[in-house]
């Protein structure tokens, strides 16, 4: 970031946080190294910390429309990182664990679809949505990879075409060819597949 900004002469002071998305992640260092948790934190204490990182600066640097160039610039310039898990730790695709797991219990459980939901035959969580997070992972783990309703219905463990063909409809998921050979590839604003219920 500092290189990205002395490269176009932009001069602000910056900041670095490590912001853990998962509430239940204990933060823990060792002794010597206490002054790191003021760098890594819980999501919730996000907003916080950056406004009192705000105030610690008094000196307005950038006007208002300098600041919107900038923003601008990094939106255009921003590229996301293609990152190839399974060959990066030399793990063959087959020995990925699938289905659409249960957020609930601590080791990876597949969930089962019955009445137009996934449930957890091991705790019992119901999750309408489980299938969102399911094909994230998968093009998390294959580098983005597009997927085939074939494909899909493999990974959650499903024999019915005509239901993965209502949960692929169901995302925001831009796709490529017709019937049988059709593609569906990932979604460019991962905010919106988040979000999506049903
Ligand atoms: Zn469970």
């Amino acid at each position: 970031m500092k290189k990205w900004l002395k490269k176009r002469n932009i001069s602000i002071p910056n900041d670095f946080l490590i912001v853990i998305s998962k509430p239940s992640t204990i933060i823990q260092t060792s002794h010597g190294y206490m002054n790191m948790l003021q760098k890594v934190l819980h999501l919730q204490f996000l907003l916080s910390r950056i406004e009192k990182i705000g105030s610690s600066y008094k000196k307005e640097v950038l006007h208002t429309k300098e600041l919107k160039k900038v923003c601008r610039i990094l939106l255009k310039e921003h590229s996301p990182e293609t990152f190839d898990a399974l060959k990066f730790y030399k793990i063959p695709r087959h020995e990925i664990l699938t289905g659409a797991l249960c957020s609930n219990c601590p080791s990876p459980i597949a969930l089962k679809r019955h009445h137009g939901t996934w449930f957890c035959t091991n705790c019992g969580t119901k999750d309408k949505t489980a299938h969102v997070k399911a094909i994230n992972d998968y093009f998390l783990l294959t580098n983005d990879s597009p997927i085939t309703n074939k494909q899909f219905r493999h990974f959650l463990h499903l024999s019915s075409a005509d239901i993965v063909k209502k949960l692929l409809a169901g995302m925001p998921l831009p796709n490529k060819g017709a019937t049988k050979g059709r593609v569906y590839l990932p979604a460019s604003d991962y905010q919106n597949i988040t979000e999506l219920k049903g």
